[in-house]
């Protein structure tokens, strides 16, 4: 039997429950999540456990990154299931503060980042990755872990979290980790849990067209041609393409370089769910 994790709602009093770890000479690792869990998670709980002492997760629906329009009220919420996950994993602590516990009436501080949080995302959802700055910064003041464990699949998350972290020189080191993946290539998301089984079959679109990216990228395509590729192949599977495009990795900007280290990202929507995706793209010779 796994032992239950120790859900806690006061950030005082996982802060002192982290800090004591710390200070008795163990590594603390952290997982932040919004709940509704899957393999993708758990495979971060895995990582940071196998890598730390003792390792605290946190579950918190965060409304500052949500659009006014976008699915914050019905965003899945799952605690029990959740909490049975995190334990399994090796997670000894589970933050699940309430909104107000996070943003007490009276809070006025945004954290706003730019370069790697403008582009994509950015554009598309104004807003969204200063809740997501914001956020995280308060959690890594709660949880004040050595390790933070983050997934791939949200690749530019990690590039504006990555760059929160050097500009405020906050005290922790970001892991990165692959993303997770159904059989068919669908890449796991809480928000699948939207799909119609007619929509779910459909959403393949997003990891075939990276797929079909990958394999051109490494033939020495041009980056037009792979991004018309990518188009096309979401578009056929019936998703309505908010970005299909080959960028710099770590910039997000235009491939000066075509041969140069790059990320594949690619956005659409079925029906009302809107999926994300990516591929990173390893440097390559003679590209033209
Ligand atoms: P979320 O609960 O969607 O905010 O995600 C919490 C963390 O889990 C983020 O760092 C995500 O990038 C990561 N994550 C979400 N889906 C996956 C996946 N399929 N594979 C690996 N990590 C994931």
């Amino acid at each position: 039997m796994t032992a239950p994790a120790a859900v806690i709602t006061n950030p005082e009093e996982i802060a002192a429950l982290v800090r004591e770890s710390c200070h008795r000479g163990r590594t603390v690792g952290f997982v932040p999540t919004m709940g509704a869990l899957h393999e993708g998670h758990a495979s971060l709980a895995e990582a940071a456990a196998a890598e730390c002492d003792d390792v605290a997760a946190s579950i918190f629906v965060n409304p500052t990154q949500f659009g006014p329009h976008e699915d914050f009220a019905r965003y899945p919420r799952a605690l029990d299931a959740d909490r049975r996950l995190l334990a399994a994993r090796g997670v000894r602590w589970i933050f699940a503060p309430d909104v107000a516990a996070i943003y007490p009436p009276g809070h006025a501080t945004r954290i706003v980042v730019d370069g790697p949080a403008l582009p994509f995302e950015g554009a598309l959802r104004p807003g969204h990755f200063s809740g997501v700055a914001t956020v995280v910064q308060r959690l890594f003041a709660f949880v004040p872990a050595q390790r933070a464990y983050f997934g791939q699949k949200d690749w530019q998350q990690t590039l504006v979290v990555r760059r929160m972290v050097a500009d405020l020189a906050l005290p922790v080191t970001i892991v990165v980790r692959p993303t997770i993946r159904e059989p068919d290539g669908l890449a796991l998301s809480s928000r699948n849990a939207y799909l119609s089984a007619a929509e779910r079959r459909r959403a393949t679109g997003l990891s075939a067209a990276l797929a079909a990216a990958a394999r051109d990228w490494a033939a020495g395509a041009p980056v037009a041609d792979i991004e018309g590729t990518m188009r096309r192949i979401i578009d056929d599977h019936g998703i309505a393409v908010d970005y299909a495009a080959v960028v710099e990795r770590e910039s997000l900007a235009p491939l000066a370089d075509p041969a140069a280290p790059a990320v594949a990202l690619v956005a659409g929507r079925l029906g009302t769910t809107r999926l994300i995706d990516n591929q990173l793209l390893d440097g390559r010779a003679g590209a033209a």
